[in-house]
């Protein structure tokens, strides 16, 4: 429960947030008609905000972050005594946290050998971008430069991985961007753009990855970047046939695959990595959310020997490493939360409930599709689930982005937070977002359940 009461000064603390907080993704007209939510504490599944008011956490911290819960005192007493004892080196520099979790890390991903350390899923990105744009220069005279990346996944908020952003919504307004990024087909099947189902449609929408390279000119093409499961553009899982074919067509053309797995990693899909679900090999893998569940900033670009060797060819060249810093990948307290957190995981067997939890709630969302109409379709994997609003199945016509959002604050009033993706997409979807951490039970499952249940009712009859 919670243990503290609220500051005698809430109010002021409150209006200092009004007047001085820019806050992310909120209107400001928000700010001039109603309150800023303040969340004051957590502990579990569970926040309080300003007025005391408790929420069950449906989406672990707003975007799939805190994956072990809020309070963990073990966390907080690893990062304490880290600090005290050493805050922080340059990453030129080795850490004893931080060669201690690259060793946990590495030992979850057969296959991969180098952890570099830096700290938001944005950067950890540009750092894969950069080790593709060096190796193009170094091995192919700057030719094997492109990026591919698809539509509908999110990789970050910077101009370099805006560039590779698949979400048109979120790029309005801040072009031109970076050159040398190149957008293939989503993989959706409920928003089909193939006469085809199921395995069939999985191979064709990556032989569209294929024909996208051959336009190109292979030659051209250093990098694939994806989500396993893309997250933010509408929970989108692949269809079967698709990863195995992926990896078939990067292999043929000599193209470095980098999953994004700042959303799915760490336990988020009932894997250690959602890329594991579909036995592919991938070149980078970069992480950030649930590498240390927020209690720390921390993010990695994981790679396999193989892309480490290719900076190490020529030893007499002064300029032949990889020429990059992040002044923050050297904090300590990142990795020395990342390795409780990794512990706690595996001590509660954390994986296997979210499996189990996973399965639950998506059957709870199934049955919920059944009494209404305006879920289109439920997807997802493990506890990473969203429920796609259309106003007429037939046709698959969106609900109103304010209808969606109107499901949203219900849920919320009623002490449960949800969230929505895939905001003002003329002709595609609103989804419904569903992160629990990975230690919900199914009295937990129930309670997020059964308000959207009520908000569905309420907002659309
Ligand atoms: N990649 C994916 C798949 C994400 O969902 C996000 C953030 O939501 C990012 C990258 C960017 O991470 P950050 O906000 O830590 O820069």
């Amino acid at each position: 429960m919670m243990d503290g009461t609220l500051p005698n000064d809430i109010a002021k603390i409150v209006e200092a947030d009004r007047a001085h907080v820019w806050h992310h993704l909120m209107q400001h007209k928000t700010f001039e008609t109603g309150e800023p939510r303040i969340i004051v504490e957590g502990r579990g599944m569970r926040v309080w905000d300003q007025h005391g008011k408790e929420h069950i956490d449906g989406v672990s911290g707003g975007v799939w972050t805190v994956n072990v819960g809020y309070g963990r005192e073990r966390i907080a007493n690893a990062v304490r005594d880290q600090l005290i004892k050493l805050n922080y080196f340059a990453g030129s520099a080795g850490s004893i946290p931080g060669a201690l979790f690259s060793e946990k890390l590495i030992s979850k991903m057969p296959g991969m050998s180098r952890v570099y350390y830096t700290n938001s899923g944005s950067e950890a990105n540009e750092k894969a971008f950069k080790m593709v744009r060096q190796i193009a220069h170094k091995r192919y005279g700057g030719k094997k430069y492109k990026i591919l990346y698809r539509d509908r996944d999110y990789h970050g908020s910077t101009l370099g991985t805006m560039s590779c952003g698949g979400q048109d919504e979120r790029n309005a307004q801040y072009g031109p961007f970076a050159p040398g990024f190149v957008r293939v087909p989503h993989c959706l099947e409920y928003r089909a753009q193939w006469d085809l189902t199921g395995e069939d449609y999985g191979i064709r929408a990556a032989d569209a990855i294929e024909e996208v390279i051959l336009a190109e000119g292979p030659d051209t093409v250093g990098a694939l970047c994806l989500e396993p499961v893309t997250a933010g553009g509408g929970v989108i899982t692949p269809p079967p046939g698709y990863w195995p074919r992926v990896q078939e067509i990067c292999r043929k053309y000599d193209i470095l695959l980098h999953i994004d797995e700042v959303v799915c990693g760490i336990g988020r899909t009932g894997t250690w990595f959602g890329y594991q679900h579909y036995g592919v090999e991938p070149d980078f893998v970069t992480m950030a959310k649930g590498v240390a569940s927020g209690y720390a900033a921390i993010a990695c670009c994981v790679t396999n020997e193989k892309v480490f060797d290719m900076f190490k060819e020529d030893m007499t060249d002064p300029l032949d490493y990889f020429r990059d810093i992040s002044t923050f990948g050297g904090c300590t307290a990142g990795p020395a939360a990342a390795l409780e957190n990794m512990a706690i995981i595996e001590e509660e067997d954390l994986l296997a409930n979210t499996v189990a939890m996973g399965d639950y709630m998506i059957d709870q969302l199934r049955a919920l599709q059944d009494k209404h109409a305006v879920i289109g379709q439920v997807r997802g994997k493990g506890l990473f689930l969203g429920a796609e609003l259309v106003a007429d199945r037939s046709t698959k016509e969106p609900v109103p982005e304010k209808q969606a959002q109107a499901v949203v604050a219900d849920c919320m009033a009623q002490g449960v937070v949800i969230g929505v993706t895939n905001r003002s997409i003329p002709g595609f979807n609103n989804t419904l977002c569903y992160s629990p951490a990975l230690i919900a039970t199914k009295s937990d499952i129930d309670q997020i359940v059964e308000a959207t249940d009520k908000a569905l009712t309420k907002v659309f009859g």
